[in-house]
């Protein structure tokens, strides 16, 4: 049997990202010549109201409901197209997304400010990793809320454990949107500075972090199919809606309600 792979997508409120995301991914996979083979399925793993996003403990509940069902799994954010990339399976946990990710603008309409990113040090966007190698190391941190560094959290994680990241360079097309990490004039904003600090203290711990996929408090509120292109060779695209029963920091919720700084 192929290993069958999970599309794992973190997400809440960008309806217009995800009206281009499922219908790309289903035409994608139905005729990609590497890829069209691969038995697939997307899981979209949407965070009810109230709370600061979490995209750590989003992932690991969209683990939770792939794991009997995957071999490998695929970390995907919701505003990366791919065009030319390579989705097969993986012996160690691979980033895909290179070319597209380069220039990204702070805000949407607002091209003339961007961030730039080393492309050669992503380690989000598009990531693949085995099953037992996420397990392995109890999958992300649930407690970088708001927005940051919950992915290199998780590279710490595999690099304790001895596992390093490859990479496969991918062109993927990248929709704009407000960026909660940087401040217009391309500073950190406070919740990253807060996320960044967190990181930090954790780069001192050793072993098997204990917060992670094993504790990971949710509950589902809400499952439903996503419509298909019944042209297409589809696999299954499903939206399972959490809730958390794990609450962010004081530090956390004051460093949100600061306002991006302007320029
Ligand atoms: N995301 C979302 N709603 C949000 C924040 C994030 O759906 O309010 C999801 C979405 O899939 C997005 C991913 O989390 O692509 C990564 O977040 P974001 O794009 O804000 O971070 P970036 O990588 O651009 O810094
Ligand atoms: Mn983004």
């Amino acid at each position: 049997m192929k290993p069958r792979l999970s599309i794992i997508v973190p997400y809440r409120d960008r309806e217009n990202h995800l009206r281009q995301f499922v219908p790309h991914m289903q035409a994608y996979f139905a005729r990609d010549k590497v890829d069209k083979d691969i038995p697939y399925r997307i899981l979209i793993v949407e965070q009810a109201p109230g709370q600061p996003f979490n995209r750590g403990a989003l992932r690991n509940a969209g683990f939770q409901l792939s794991r009997e069902i995957a071999d490998y799994v695929c970390f995907h954010d919701v505003d990366y197209l791919p065009l030319w990339a390579d989705y097969s399976p993986v012996t160690q946990p691979t980033v895909g997304l290179y070319w597209g990710a380069e220039y990204r603008p702070i805000a949407e309409g607002r091209s003339d400010k961007a961030i730039r990113h080393n492309v050669d040090a992503l380690v989000g966007g598009m990531l693949l990793i085995p099953t037992e190698q996420f397990i392995a190391v109890n999958g992300y941190a649930n407690d970088y809320w708001g927005w940051g560094h919950e992915d290199m959290d998780l590279h710490e994680r595999f690099a304790r454990a001895g596992i390093s990241y490859d990479r496969r360079k991918g062109t993927f097309r990248a929709l704009a949107h407000d960026h909660e990490g940087y401040n217009l004039d391309g500073s950190a904003s406070s919740i990253a500075h807060v996320n960044e600090k967190l990181l930090e203290q954790r780069k001192a711990d050793t072993g098997v972090a204990a917060d992670g996929l094993s504790n990971v408090a949710y509950e589902v509120i809400g499952r439903r199919s996503l419509a298909m292109n019944p042209a297409e060779r589809a696999g299954p695209c499903e939206m399972v809606t959490v809730r958390f029963h794990m609450e962010p920091r004081e530090d956390q919720l004051n460093a949100l309600a600061q306002p991006l700084a302007q320029s």
